[in-house]
């Protein structure tokens, strides 16, 4: 249960004083909706009101305070574009002050004629003329300290204006309580750091440019702040699944001989290094906890399997859990000719399977007639009971939680876990998501490969891209056609991908299938079987096809408006393709003016065919942050930390953890009270339980 003194902060916007209806619905659009989200919206700028020149001498463009007299009114005349002027002046010289579509009454009440007043606004020089729309303050001169010397400026959006979100925010301030101090007082002390409420006000109130940069003290503390909840909730976590009690698993090796007699080729090295590491692992009597980075097509798939051979030798379980439906079915179908080759039972499990099918996989799992189960997040759904869970392989781990993985590590004794990713991520960067597990890199691909040819071609060139596709459709090619990422949202990817579909299917006819994730998880599956046996050979998508789909015979990849995509996402993309021995092509469409980012991306992708390398280069062409912040990585999205600036805080905040619960285990001292407050703060509500159940 969230602590009491949190509870203002965790209300509605709309419990805030001059919070209303409307504003709450724009503030939603930015993702806003409770106090805590307007304290966690920090300025990117600032104003500062304090320049208070004549107004012969106010520049074009600067923010200005001028003390005016009030002339004359010029209303704006009756429809006609042109504004209300109110003629005004100083010593030096005359301003307008303009309004458009404004109200009369209220700026005759504002600005009397004869009356001095205190204006601040950007000041703008228009035909010789100096001039300030729409002011943002307008005072009497008694008034004047009504206007704030300095200015926070916070990212908007369209209907909000700056003022409004202020003020929502000064009363979100004003609601912040006094909390216990978390920190350690020697390294707060050394720091320099305010107390948080300090912080996260000061945050609010830069009266210094250099207050606004992430190394100030007030944004450091509050980064920090962050860090350690996530790392204090990663530790918690680590913590649980290595006091399970693990179990040693040595199996004899049969089963993974049968597989590997049955298989068309050797493993690679790396393979064989990677399954030596799982297999020392699993033969301590510790639980396993192990990560395997390995680029696409790298052979992630097999290593997992013959890792739950281990489990099934030494008389286990195992279970496979993918990210989505179509990759649950692929694993299946591909693996389970090997697993019979092995004599092992292996069964799917997904969402789809109802009543009584669902029931059968159920019994038999309960039973133990089922060694290895293949699925989806139905895996972890609370009737599924193992009869001796022994390893948990995750596979593209980033599209789940720490919470789905213990869930899954629950359904067993002494369960050891395999997570498996595509995504190369620097060791710092991977702390954030995975704490320090152990690492296996496969970085060597198998043999035979050839390299995908990656051209890049301007949209103008679309009928170009058209003919040719039709030519190798007619000599028996298999293709993809990938869609342009609309935004964030997935019915806009669908309606590209979708009128697409009609354009293309005009032209090459039945041959042309269409997938996206709106559909039917049926339907979509029915889709991809008909491109994986060859009765569909031109198959658009939206990005659903991104993770690991497996089509050897597909050999053209054809990626619509590739700069608006990631680097990752290329690559994870390009490598759907040049997986079986014909060559294969990647064409990237895009359409200009190109960034200087997007350009440099293209060009990577045209130089490398190197996961590893794609990803450095990502990162430095995006920054840790960016790397961080994106759906596509997986990894936590930072409120305010930054790992580009915050990266040394992160390490610190890492032993800060683990020391602060190797004292206190359960956060029970006064400092540990405060570091579940902290936690609470940031939202790990999921990481007390396991405090409390621990
Ligand atoms: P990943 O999951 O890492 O993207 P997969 O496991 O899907 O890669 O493997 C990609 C393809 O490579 C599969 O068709 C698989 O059968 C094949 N493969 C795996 N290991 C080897 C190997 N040692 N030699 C040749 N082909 C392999
Ligand atoms: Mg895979």
């Amino acid at each position: 249960m969230r602590p009491e003194i949190l509870y203002p902060l965790f209300a509605q916007v709309t419990t805030l004083p001059g919070v209303g209806g409307r504003t709450a619905a724009h503030l939603a659009r930015m993702g806003i909706a409770r106090v805590v989200d307007l304290l966690w919206h920090l300025p990117t700028g600032m104003v500062d009101r304090r320049h208070s020149p004549r107004v012969k001498d106010a520049g074009d463009g600067v923010i200005a305070t001028l003390t005016v007299e009030v002339a004359r009114h010029h209303p704006a005349p009756p429809r006609g574009r042109r504004p209300y002027r109110v003629k005004c002046f100083d010593d030096s010289g005359t301003i307008d002050i303009v309004f458009f579509h404004a109200n009369r009454d209220y700026i005759q009440e504002m600005l009397p004629e004869g009356a001095v007043r205190v204006i601040s606004g950007k000041v703008e020089h228009f035909h010789g003329q100096v001039q300030m729309s729409h002011p943002d303050y307008i005072l009497r001169p008694e008034d004047r300290d009504r206007i704030p010397a300095l200015e926070p400026v916070y990212p908007l959006t369209a209907g909000l204006s700056g003022k409004v979100l202020r003020k929502a925010i000064t009363a979100a301030l004003d609601t912040a309580p006094d909390l216990q101090e978390w920190l350690e007082p020697a390294h707060q002390a050394r720091q320099g750091w305010p107390d948080w409420r300090r912080a996260i006000t000061a945050a609010h109130a830069p009266d210094h440019p250099r207050h606004l940069l992430p190394e100030s003290p007030a944004r450091a503390r509050l980064a920090y702040d962050e860090l350690l909840a996530n790392q204090l909730a990663l530790a918690l976590v680590r913590e649980r699944l290595r006091k399970r009690k693990g179990r040693a698993f040595t199996g004899d090796g049969h089963l993974r001989r049968r597989v590997e007699d049955a298989l068309p080729f050797a493993l690679t090295g790396d393979q064989r290094a990677v399954l030596e590491e799982i297999a020392e692992d699993m033969a301590r009597p510790e639980a396993m906890l192990r990560l395997v980075q390995g680029d696409v097509g790298s052979g992630k798939t097999l290593v997992a399997l013959l890792a739950m051979l281990i489990a099934v030798e030494a008389g286990a379980q195992a279970a496979l859990l993918a990210p989505t439906e179509i990759l649950a079915r692929q694993h299946a179908a591909t693996l389970a000719p090997l697993a019979a080759a092995a004599g092992v039972r292996l069964a799917l499990l997904t969402g789809r399977d109802k009543g009584k099918s669902r029931r059968a996989i159920l019994d038999d799992l309960a039973s133990g007639e089922i060694d290895i189960l293949v699925g989806t997040h139905a895996l972890i759904e609370r009737d599924v009971a193992f009869r001796d869970l022994g390893l948990a392989v995750i596979d593209e781990q980033h599209r789940f939680g720490v919470h789905q993985r213990l869930k899954l590590t629950s359904k067993g004794r002494g369960v050891d876990v395999l997570v498996m990713t595509a995504t190369p991520i620097p060791r710092t960067l991977s702390l954030t998501a995975y704490g320090d597990m152990d690492v296996s890199r496969i970085i060597e691909k198998p043999p035979g490969r050839k390299p995908v040819e990656t051209r890049t071609i301007p949209a103008a060139r679309l009928d170009d891209v058209v003919a040719a596709i039709g030519r190798a459709l007619k000599s028996g090619a298999r293709a993809y056609w990938v869609c342009p990422l609309v935004e964030e949202s997935e019915t806009s990817d669908m309606a590209a991908a979708e009128a697409r579909y009609k354009a293309l299917k005009a032209i090459y006819g039945d041959q042309v299938g269409l997938v996206h994730g709106k559909m039917k998880a049926a339907e979509r599956d029915a889709v991809m079987a008909d491109f994986a046996a060859g009765r569909i050979a031109l198959l658009v998508a939206t990005t659903v096809i991104e993770v690991g789909v497996d089509v050897p015979e597909a050999t053209i990849m054809v990626i619509e408006h590739a700069e608006r995509f990631g680097l990752a996402q290329l690559h994870q993309l390009r490598g759907r393709v040049g997986r079986g021995g014909d060559r294969s092509t990647c064409l990237l469409l895009y359409a200009g003016p190109l960034s200087e980012t997007a350009r440099a991306r293209l060009r990577t992708m045209r130089e490398t065919d190197d996961g590893f390398r794609i990803a450095e280069e990502d990162l430095r062409l995006r920054g840790p942050g960016e790397v961080l912040g994106t759906r596509q990585s997986g990894l936590p999205e930072f409120r305010i930390a930054d790992l580009a600036h915050h990266e040394d805080l992160l390490a610190t905040a890492r032993k800060d953890a683990v020391l602060a619960l190797s004292r206190d285990p359960k956060l029970e001292s006064a400092r540990g009270q405060a570091l579940r407050v902290l936690l609470y703060l940031f939202e790990r509500d999921a990481a007390i339980r396991y405090l409390q159940s621990g």
